[in-house]
């Protein structure tokens, strides 16, 4: 089946849809995005994604190109024609087309807004989520903005890259001796009953998904200790996890080769994966 997908107001198949060469996403990487999952036909957390998308575009002067509303409506039509049960719905906005220039263009200047699906059936019950997944550690090079959401992702890239050779399933970045978060998710360790991530700051993206799991893990009364972490503090924790929309909670048992916890998925990870399932379903759109 041929997608529709949605390019500056008009629903399209997937191979007539264009954006110009000039645009400012392709040039500079000047333009911003969220993903949000869909499971059984609807929308997971998207108040949240369509919140961090008004602040990403507020922290990099860019105007806002739809209504919250509109595009709602927007990811629930492409959902219905693509027929999409399981899946994801990408969303991306640029500062639009404009002769070459590093000085952004004038605001009157239209923007790029693209929106696209992506089928995953079974996205939940994704067989890695029952194994864990494996990762490595690199340095955190990239730019100091990471709390928002742009398309600069080509580092983040050259990570997965490095752990796909190395066997692996993704990367954890370090920056001064404390992991930052995985190519494309936030990283956790979980000591006895708390569970350690990362303070927001700009280091890291701002997780709607992590956001929806800490505020789950104290509701079943876990602790929550929001600080910086060491690779060798998370070899040695009891579990290890990350978080995202596309993934939700997925088990790590590995570590730049070292186990662990058993080296199975841990009961905390798989306890918060099932709350979060079963809660953001309460409220999908
Ligand atoms: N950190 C980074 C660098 C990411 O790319 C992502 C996924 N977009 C996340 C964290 C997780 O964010 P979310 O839970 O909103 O998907």
């Amino acid at each position: 089946m041929t997608r529709t997908v949605y390019v500056n107001g008009q629903y399209l198949p997937e191979n007539e849809a264009t954006i110009s060469i000039f645009d400012r996403g392709f040039l500079f990487a000047d333009g911003v995005y969220e993903v949000t999952s869909v499971l059984g036909g609807k929308l997971i957390d998207f108040d949240g994604h369509a919140v961090r998308l008004e602040r990403s575009l507020n922290e990099l002067d860019m105007g806002h190109p739809i209504t919250k509303e509109d595009l709602l409506e927007v990811h629930r039509e492409l959902v219905r024609v693509n027929e999409i049960e399981d899946g994801l719905v990408y969303l991306q906005v640029t500062r639009g087309a404009a002769d070459r220039d590093f000085a952004y263009p004038g605001s009157d200047t239209p923007q790029t807004i693209v929106l696209f699906t992506q089928a995953k059936p079974g996205l939940a019950d994704s067989p890695a989520a029952k194994t864990g997944i494996k990762v490595i550690s690199i340095e955190d090079q990239r730019w100091g903005r990471r709390d928002i959401k742009t398309v600069q992702l080509l580092y983040p890239s050259m990570g997965k890259m490095a752990a796909k050779a190395a066997g692996c399933d993704d990367a954890w970045m370090v920056e001064d001796g404390a992991v930052t978060e995985g190519t494309s998710n936030n990283a956790y360790i979980v000591k006895g009953n708390t569970i350690i991530t990362r303070q927001l700051s700009n280091d890291i993206l701002h997780g709607i998904t992590r956001a929806a799991v800490l505020r789950f893990a104290k509701e079943a009364q876990m602790k929550v200790e929001e600080r910086p972490f060491t690779i060798e503090e998370a070899q040695g924790a009891d579990e290890a996890f990350v978080t995202s929309a596309s993934t939700f909670v997925m088990p790590v048992v590995e570590i730049d080769g070292a186990s662990v916890g058993t080296g199975e998925p841990g009961s905390v990870a798989k306890r918060l994966r099932e709350i979060y399932l079963e809660e953001s379903l309460k409220t999908a759109v």
